[in-house]
Order: C-alpha cells, then sequence, then structure tokens
C-alpha cells in the first residue's frame, strides 16, 4: 500500500531527469557551477519509463519531470509521451525555467503535460540575470506566451530571497495576474547551495501582498510546513529515491534492478514507508543534505 506510517496517501512522484541546467540560480546551484556538466549518469528512458510504470502499478497517480532542467534532457517529449500513455497516471505536469519552452511547448503538450511551473525570479532584466547568471529572461517570457497559446496550464515559481524587494514582487505580481497565470512566492530552503543566499522575510511578503492586494500564494515551506500533507517520493537524475526533500536517499533505482517491475514496485513501496514525520526529522538524522539541483525541488 502507498500508505505511510503517519497515514499519509503517498501519490506524487517526482522525477529529475537531469542534473543539467542552462541557469545558474543562486538559490539552487553551487557557487561557480558548471551550468553545462552533469553530476551523475541520467537514468535511461526505459529505467524511467520502468520506474514510472511501477509506480502507476503501487497507486501513484501524478508524476512531475524536473531537473536539472528537464528541457535540456534529449527526447523529453517522447519520454512525456510515454509516460502520460501509463495506465494509472492521472497526470503529469512539468517544472522549468521556461528559456527553451518556446520551441517546445506544442510538442509538449500533445505529448500529455497540461500543466507547467515556470521558475520566474524576476521580470526585470539586469535582476533577472544577477539570479540565474544568464541572459534570458525575453525567451523565458516567449516559453510563457508559448505554453499558453499551446494551452498549456502555467503557474509561475518565484523563490522568495532577501534581495527581493517590494517593486519586484509588485511587478511579477502584476505581470502573473495581466496574463491571468497564477503566482506562487516559495520561501528559499537552504538546500546545500550559497550559504551566504537566504530568505526574504515572509511577515514582510505577506505584508508587501496585502498592502497591494497582489493575487499570490505564499508557499512557505520552512516556516509553515505542510508534511503532514506531503505525499511526495522524489527520485534523482541518478535514480536515488528520497523519501523526504530534506533528507538522504532511502534506496537506488537503476541498471542493477534490470527494470524488474515487481523489484522496483517494492523499493518504492518501502521508500514511502521510510518517510519522515517532518522535514525537521530528516534533517536532524542526516549528515548528508541533497542539492536541490539534483532531485529538482
Ligand atoms: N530547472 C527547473 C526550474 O528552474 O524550475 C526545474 C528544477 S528547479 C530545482 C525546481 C524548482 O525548485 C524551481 O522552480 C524553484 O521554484 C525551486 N527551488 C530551487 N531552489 C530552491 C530553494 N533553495 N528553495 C526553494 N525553492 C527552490
Amino acid at each position: 500500500m502507498n500508505i505511510d506510517l503517519y497515514s499519509r496517501r503517498v501519490d506524487y512522484l517526482r522525477i529529475a531527469v537531469t542534473t543539467r541546467c542552462n541557469l545558474a540560480c543562486s538559490f539552487c546551484a553551487p557557487k561557480n557551477y558548471d551550468c553545462c556538466q552533469g553530476l551523475d549518469e541520467e537514468l535511461t528512458d526505459d529505467e524511467i519509463i520502468s520506474i514510472a510504470s511501477a509506480a502507476a502499478s503501487v497507486g501513484f497517480k501524478k508524476i512531475r519531470l524536473t531537473g536539472g532542467e528537464p528541457l535540456l534532457r534529449r527526447g523529453i517529449d517522447s519520454l512525456a509521451a510515454q509516460i502520460s500513455n501509463i495506465h494509472g497516471i492521472e497526470e503529469l505536469t512539468l517544472t522549468t525555467n521556461g528559456s527553451l519552452l518556446e520551441n517546445k511547448a506544442r510538442t509538449l503538450f500533445a505529448a500529455g503535460i497540461k500543466r507547467i511551473n515556470i521558475n520566474l525570479p524576476s521580470i526585470d532584466p539586469v535582476r533577472y540575470k544577477k539570479i540565474t547568471g544568464k541572459d534570458e529572461l525575453e525567451n523565458v517570457l516567449k516559453g510563457i506566451a508559448a505554453a499558453k497559446l499551446a494551452g498549456i496550464g502555467i503557474k509561475i515559481n518565484v523563490v522568495a530571497l532577501a534581495h527581493l524587494c517590494e517593486d519586484d514582487v509588485v511587478a511579477l505580481a502584476h505581470f502573473a495576474e495581466g496574463h491571468s497565470i497564477k503566482i506562487r512566492f516559495i520561501e528559499y530552503m537552504p538546500l546545500g547551495v550559497d550559504p551566504l543566499v537566504e530568505s526574504l522575510s515572509i511577515d514582510t511578503l505577506r505584508g508587501w501582498i496585502k498592502k497591494h492586494r497582489l493575487k499570490a500564494e505564499i508557499i512557505a515551506a520552512m516556516n509553515a510546513p505542510f508534511c503532514k500533507s506531503c505525499n511526495r517520493l522524489r527520485i534523482s537524475a541518478s535514480g536515488e529515491v528520497f523519501p523526504c526533500l530534506f533528507g538522504s536517499p532511502s534506496h537506488y533505482l537503476a541498471g542493477s534492478l534490470n527494470n524488474d517491475p515487481k523489484q522496483i514496485e517494492n523499493i518504492l513501496l518501502e521508500a514511502v514507508r521510510c518517510k519522515p514525520a517532518g522535514y525537521a526529522d530528516a534533517y536532524t538524522c542526516e549528515s548528508y543534505r541533497p542539492l536541490i539541483r539534483n532531485i529538482g525541488g
């Protein structure tokens, strides 16, 4: 059963399909990150499909493809199409930085991806470049337009860093509202990156949203954790299984399993049983902290 020790039904799998990324966001990438370099061996398409099929067999209903930057993976659209055809998978989504989306939006929609989350840390070109290390804002905006045109539902993710100012928050929320797109400000999680990066105070953010009557959601993963309703397992690009974003991997799913469905199902169910009650438990027990870039947030 995909019910864990705390009675949570775990039916949402996030699969990182690559560790490579074409951006080096300050909240995600380590300092001096070489954005073209993959860190580990990546799971093959066959392995990912075996994992997704096994997950569906044990009750997982939703899969999100993430990374790294998932649109850098060659053949991502055909991989997505195969996953969305798996019996039992009701929803396939994707998280992207949007910079490569313009030319892929239509094929992704045809492949079954009806909703995507787009990481948009600023809509000011200079600040965007400062945060991401790249001059890609225009391409991201084109990607957003193309995804809308293709019929894909979009949510914008903004990691709320300390240097985000009131004007940035207002501009981002107005941009989203003007395009009828939902926007969420996500509290910064200290997952193994630059120790100098800090989160914006959630109270400050809340104050600005109220003051300007902005239509925006806040995801305060650290201040108001939603562990009690966490329904996720995560698979890294190299096949590690993470019961909690803040803990170490409980299992490893790759070549040696020979894509044996039963063995993969058992591992997924064991990982469900390893889910800690809350992230604080995973945090304190572990010396190894994963990089969010390897497991996809
Ligand atoms: N390349 C894609 C992207 O940029 O969205 C997918 C990978 S990225 C790791 C997935 C999401 O994780 C990002 O959209 C961002 O919202 C979130 N994220 C990354 N680092 C984070 C951090 N330190 N704290 C909170 N959220 C973070």
